[in-house]
């Protein structure tokens, strides 16, 4: 069995999941399955999907291929999914994991994922996007949370953990939590490099999984003249220079370097190793302070559509 290239962190309950793992949003179908075959190829270990991305047969598809064929055993990958919006009432998250695994194809997921901590209905169907039309409604995600916990009693996920909370909101789980979050996947890059929340969440024993390494280049709502990270951008370039690497391995490095796992997304197999190949090199306290300074706690992605929410995430807090 080939072994993962990337070394892995151990979370709060002792698991141990891979520093670097494999983003799926917009991983097309046709295009998915082939990269997740050649990534478990190249040395990925850890597979980050979700329920939202509509993508999860085929990327366990190719996760089973893998299995199947000798290169990985199944405990030998770490894969996480997502529960969505629209399943957060207690009693639809048993049933909604279920139904991830059955698309992926597996008996359990390492990690299962509160997508975001607010809720929304379907109130029309919308073949355009995966679960209709919808709108925000009020609901305790603590709620949500007690399902989450049930999913790892039933062994259906063997860790849990949330996504876009805010330091408040994770207060609020750890306040009623019996089985803690592993981690909290936020957007982190270097426009936005998640300084305070990452410190808030260390100090409490939960890893940052960082997504949008890149800015997320290919967001479907990007306009012109908004900042994008720049990979021909000096300080990058002279930081790449100084190490032999390229200015997307200096962004990954610089995001373990912080303390987070990178979970960057690609279909092309140049830049699937490029981004795996960032473990030989570390950057110095210099390199660390210069992309610091490009800090401007910009967001790729605001989620627009959920800020009529109570629990939207990223107003009224500072961080
Ligand atoms: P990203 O990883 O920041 O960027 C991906 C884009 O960058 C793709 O268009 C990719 O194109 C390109 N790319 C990848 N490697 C590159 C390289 N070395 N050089 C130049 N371009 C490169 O964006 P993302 O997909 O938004 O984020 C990554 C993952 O995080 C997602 O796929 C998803 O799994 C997760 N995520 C989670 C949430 C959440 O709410 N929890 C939100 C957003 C994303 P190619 O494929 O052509 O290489």
């Amino acid at each position: 069995m080939a072994t993962g290239k990337a070394p892995c962190i151990t979370l709060n309950n002792g698991r141990k999941m891979p520093q670097l793992g494999l983003g799926t949003w917009l991983s097309l179908e046709g295009e998915a399955k082939e990269a997740i075959r050649y990534a478990i190829d190249i040395g990925y270990r850890h597979i980050d999907c979700a329920m939202l991305y509509g993508n999860e047969k085929e990327v366990g598809e190719a996760i089973r291929d893998k299995i199947n064929d000798g290169t990985v055993k199944r405990e030998d990958i770490f894969i996480t999914t997502k529960l969505w919006n629209t399943f957060h009432e207690y009693d639809q998250v048993v049933p909604t994991c279920k139904k991830s695994l059955e698309n992926l194809g597996l008996d359990y997921v390492d990690l299962y994922l509160v997508h975001w901590p607010v809720a929304q209905k379907q109130t029309e169907m919308d073949p355009r996007k995966p679960f209709g039309k919808t709108e925000v409604i009020k609901h305790d995600f603590t709620e949500t949370w007690k399902g989450m916990e049930e999913c790892v009693k039933l062994g259906l996920a063997k860790s849990i953990g949330l996504s876009n909370f805010n330091s408040k909101q994770v207060l609020r789980i750890l306040d009623m939590a019996k089985i803690l979050p592993v981690t909290n996947q936020v957007e982190v890059n270097p426009h936005l490099n998640q300084k305070k929340l990452t410190k808030f969440c260390k100090d409490r024993n939960i890893v940052i999984t960082a997504y949008s390494p890149f800015g997320s280049p290919a967001r479907t709502w990007a306009k012109p003249g908004q900042p994008e990270i720049a990979f021909d951008h000096p300080t990058f370039v002279k930081i790449a220079e100084k190490h032999g690497k390229t200015s997307s391995q200096v962004i990954l490095r610089y995001l373990v370097d912080i303390g987070s796992v990178p979970i960057p997304k690609s279909t092309n197999k140049e830049r699937l190793r490029l981004n795996l190949d960032i473990f030989d090199f570390k950057l110095d306290d210099e390199d660390i302070a210069a992309i610091d300074a490009m800090n401007m706690d910009y967001r790729a992605v605001p989620a627009l559509d959920l800020m009529e929410s109570d629990e939207y995430p990223f107003k009224n807090v500072e961080f």
